[in-house]
């Protein structure tokens, strides 16, 4: 546990007095700190704001779903981005930017075109390259003194934003101690960094997201750039999958990124009917 400006190594009391719930990073709790260098134990789990399931983080004000120039899967981070429309409550909602990391490796013309299938879709979309430092204001904007949690793909540079953004931040400010700026390792668990006034979590990347199990009829409204021109469509039921008359599928490659349509079309066909 975190308070003030320290840290109390803490185990989570029986799970049953915790009410059920299972701690995760990022929540506030209540605690009693240990003595004689015992654990401290938590007492109390606080309501949470909002909290992700993959990977299991509390009270996120920014994802940043990482991606990577040499190793773009947009089928994987349109699934990892319907997942994160689903696990968003009506109230005290995170808010979501994709993140283009590697920009070194390439040019910005190649790419253009996923830019704007994500900006159509709403979301800010960062050049970034943990490399040159590329971006990295840009995102210390957008975190902006809040909890920030990146997430993506295995090898897409999540420790190395981390690294850059905590390193850089270490130097501008002398903020940080210098246990927390870390050498090359992998990340097994989240773990969280101090950065500008908040919090920034490096979490264990995912390969796959196949066992996602969103229904169909939850998936529609996880692609928020269809609402714009869906009422234009002759059913009012319209799935835009095989349609006459569909207003969505028209835009696709237009008002709407092809390939985010045709992710669409696939987490359709391959999702539940019921549920
Ligand atoms: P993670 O698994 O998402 O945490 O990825 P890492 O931060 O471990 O990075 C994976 C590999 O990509 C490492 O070899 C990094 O050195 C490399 N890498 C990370 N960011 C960049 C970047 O901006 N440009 C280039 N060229 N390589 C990078
Ligand atoms: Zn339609």
């Amino acid at each position: 546990m975190q308070a003030a400006d320290s840290a109390y190594p803490c185990r989570p009391r029986g799970i049953l007095r915790l009410d059920g719930v299972r701690p995760a990073v990022g929540d506030n709790c209540l605690f009693t700190p240990g003595e004689d260098g015992e654990d401290g134990s938590i007492e109390k789990i606080l309501p949470r704001r909002n909290a992700l399931v993959r990977p299991a983080v509390a009270n996120v004000d920014l994802v940043v779903a990482v991606c990577s120039v040499d190793m773009i899967n947009l089928p994987l981070l349109d699934m990892y981005l319907v997942l994160l429309e689903t696990q968003k409550p009506d109230e005290g909602a995170y808010n979501i930017a994709v993140l283009i990391n590697k920009m070194d490796l390439t040019d910005d013309d190649t790419m253009t075109i996923t830019r704007r299938a994500y900006e159509d879709a709403g979301y800010r979309v960062i050049y970034f390259s943990a490399a040159t430092g590329r971006g990295a204001d840009e995102l210390t904007g957008l975190i902006n003194g809040g909890a920030a949690v990146m997430a993506g793909q295995s090898g897409a540079g999540k420790s190395s934003i981390v690294n850059l953004l905590c390193n850089k931040n270490a130097m501008d400010v002398g903020a940080l101690s210098g246990k927390q700026v870390r050498g090359k390792h992998t990340t097994r668990h989240a773990e969280l960094f101090a950065f500008g006034g908040g919090y920034i979590t490096d979490t264990p990347g995912f390969a796959s997201l196949k066992d996602a199990g969103v229904s169909r009829g939850a998936l529609k409204g996880c692609f928020t750039e269809f609402a714009r021109y869906a009422g234009e469509c002759r059913f009012t039921d319209c799935t835009h999958v095989n349609e006459p008359d569909c207003a969505v599928k028209a835009q696709a490659g237009l008002g709407i990124g092809l390939s985010r349509y045709e992710n669409y079309v696939n987490f359709y066909k391959s999702a539940a009917v019921n549920k």
